[in-house]
């Protein structure tokens, strides 16, 4: 990474987890020696978001994995930002390949669910990614273009955004992007921001890799200039394999 701001670090826990293997988890994320230097930021389930809260001993932000579209109320099954708040959590992730492809959230949708987060205070971490049929058609870039378009439509400042890149075929599936692959995309989000936003909004926005990130290839990934952290799925849910990701900061 190249002066973009601080590392950012986020373990995204997804629908994993019980209250004996989460405590475990947290206990050992509190063992281990993290850079002081990285923002870390970890998404428990929604159910165990305040017991993560409050049994981390270490500056670690939470993060909530998904947030309803605008303020709560007769809404079943739904969270609301305001509720995000009142338990402490800071960032949300939204966006996710997850949310877009299994559960069939759509840009728009996706963009007023930022632009909400955004008005209460929360960052977003908002998630853009290619399918493999994507890649594999070569619009790799019109993919993440189009996804950017519609969080830049919505919302009204990028001071509290982080964007994650994360090619759908990497997610879960142990096959990392190289990372001249995860570089070249990138560097094309920082130009696109630049084009489409500004100057000082593609300088500033930290841009973060995730898909099948691990112990073993974040310090070559980290290397990147237009990498600026990680989001982890698989690996966050080891404390000190997260430890060493964290600690990858070049
Ligand atoms: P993975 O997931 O690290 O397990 O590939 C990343 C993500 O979905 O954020």
């Amino acid at each position: 990474m190249v002066g973009t701001g601080k590392f950012f670090v986020g373990g995204n826990w997804k629908c994993n987890g019980t209250k004996e293997s989460i405590t475990k988890l947290v206990s050992d994320l509190n063992s281990a020696k993290l850079e002081s230097d990285v923002d870390v930021v970890v998404a428990p389930p929604f159910v165990y978001l305040d017991l993560v809260k409050n049994s981390l001993t270490h500056r670690i932000d939470i993060s909530s994995q998904n947030s309803w579209v605008g303020k709560g109320g007769a809404f079943t099954g739904e969270i609301s930002v305001e509720q995000l708040k009142d338990i402490g959590a800071k960032w949300v992730i939204l966006g996710h390949s997850e949310r877009r492809h299994v559960i069939g959230e759509d840009d728009q949708f996706i963009g007023k669910k930022a632009a909400y987060a955004l008005s209460e205070g929360l960052g977003v971490i908002a998630c853009i990614g290619e399918l493999l049929e994507e890649r594999e058609a070569g619009k790799t870039f019109d993919v993440c273009y189009k996804q950017l378009k519609a969080f830049a439509d919505a919302v009204p400042s990028w001071d509290n955004i982080v964007i994650a890149y994360e090619p759908v075929w990497a997610i879960g599936t142990g096959k990392v992007a190289t990372p001249q692959q995860a570089q070249e995309v990138h560097v094309a989000v920082r130009d696109w921001l630049k084009n489409n936003v500004s100057a000082e909004v593609a300088s500033k926005t930290r841009i973060i890799y995730g898909g099948s990130v691990n112990g073993g290839n974040s310090a070559e990934l980290a290397k990147q200039e237009d990498i600026d952290g990680f989001l982890v799925g698989g690996a966050s849910l080891k404390g000190p394999e997260f430890a060493t990701i964290v600690n990858s900061v070049t």
